[in-house]
Parts: C-alpha cells; structure tokens; sequence
C-alpha cells in the first residue's frame, strides 16, 4: 500500500505521517516511512543542492534543470526505497511525492504540468499513489507554523505559497478516487481522525 502527503510547507505533514505510521504497525503491518526530495543518499545530495545552492553558494538553477533534478530524486527514491518495500508487501509512507513537483514546478515557473507528469511517469515506471492526503490551509496560518530557518525554496513570497495551495487542490479534483483532501486547520487530533477514518479501511485490504 502507498500513500502519499502533500501540501504547502508548515501543514503538519510529518506529524501526520507518524501518527500513521503508528497506527499502521499497531495494526501489524510492515511500514516505511520516507521523503522527497531527499529519501535516499542520492536524493539528500540533490535536496542540499535544491535547497541550500552548490559548494556553499546559491545556486541559479534553471527551471528545467530544478525540474530532472526533483525527477532524478524522484527515480532513486523509487527504485531504491519504495519500489522493494511495496513488493514485499510494506506500507509506505511519503512526505511529498509527483503532486509536489506538479503543484511547485508547474505553478508558473515556465513548465506545463503535462512535462513535469511525464517526467515524474517516465521516473518513476508509471507508479502512483494508491491514496494522496492533500493537507491544506491556509499559506498565512502555515507560514506562521514554521520554526526552521527559511530555504531557497520557502522564501518565495505569499502569492507563491497560495498559487501553489490552489494548484494542489486543482489536482485533488481532478483525481477525486487518490486524493482525499484534509482541512489542516484543526488541531493534529482532529486532522488524524479523519486521515484515520479513511485509511482503515485501505489498511483492512
Ligand atoms: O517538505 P520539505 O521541507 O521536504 O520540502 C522542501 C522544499 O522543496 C519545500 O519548501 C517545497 O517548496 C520544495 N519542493 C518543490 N518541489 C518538490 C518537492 C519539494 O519545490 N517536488
């Protein structure tokens, strides 16, 4: 079973995905928690390199090239990590998959979202989540959540974080059966009842 978490930065994605990965086990199941960018030694090298610049300075990364980067994490992570745990039957877990680069990379900066999908298809052989918890509020309320330093990534303005919230609720309604959007504006117990609610029964499959 793969699942996967989206949503603009500051919504609580981690904490719900180990309230979940909790649940998952208490329930006997084998369970991978990981991330993108960055959930293999690979994709940590090219996560510094997005988000932090190359050799200490900030780099001037095109789009197209921030675009097979975010792909080229995409393809080890798969290959490496999710790929083997789903075939011998785990639950994985991750904190941001495709929707991310489609919702961050399509959202204006030069690349259609039918380039970024089939270069997030071509990486990955065609793998979608089974189920997308679209966690969503609202950037300003976010923004004030957030208590780790700014990256290259989260320092672009307000407009940036709403275009890129409405670009991931765009997706949800175009895949109503993967995704399932979450108000993250509820407290965490709130947002994991209903993340619960919805995953026991794809947990019982
Ligand atoms: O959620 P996390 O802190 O790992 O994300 C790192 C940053 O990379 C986020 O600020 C997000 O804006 C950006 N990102 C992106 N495209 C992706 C994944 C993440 O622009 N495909």
């Amino acid at each position: 079973l793969f699942i996967s978490f989206e949503g603009i930065d500051g919504v609580g994605k981690s904490t719900q995905v180990e309230r979940l990965r909790a649940f998952a086990e208490s329930l006997g199941r084998e369970v991978v928690v990981t991330r993108e960018p960055g959930g293999t030694a690979l994709g940590a090298a090219i996560r510094r390199m997005l988000l932090h610049g190359v050799d200490g300075a900030a780099a001037d990364i095109s789009p197209r090239a921030e675009a097979l980067l975010f792909a080229a994490d995409r393809a080890q992570h798969v290959a490496e990590v999710v790929r083997p745990a789903l075939d011998r039957g785990a639950v994985v877990i991750t904190d941001r998959y495709l929707d991310s680069s489609l919702a961050y990379q399509a959202g204006g900066r030069e690349l259609t979202a039918e380039e970024i999908r089939g270069l997030s298809m071509w990486a990955t052989r065609e793998l979608l989540p089974a189920r997308t918890y679209l966690l969503d509020m609202d950037p300003a309320a976010s923004h004030a959540r957030l208590r780790h330093d700014e990256d290259r990534m989260e320092s672009a303005g307000d407009g940036f974080q709403a275009r890129t919230r409405q670009a991931f609720l765009d997706l949800a309604a175009a895949e109503p059966n993967r995704f399932r959007v979450v108000d993250a504006s509820r407290t965490i117990d709130e947002v994991w009842e209903a993340i619960r609610t919805d995953c026991a029964d794809l947990l019982n499959q």
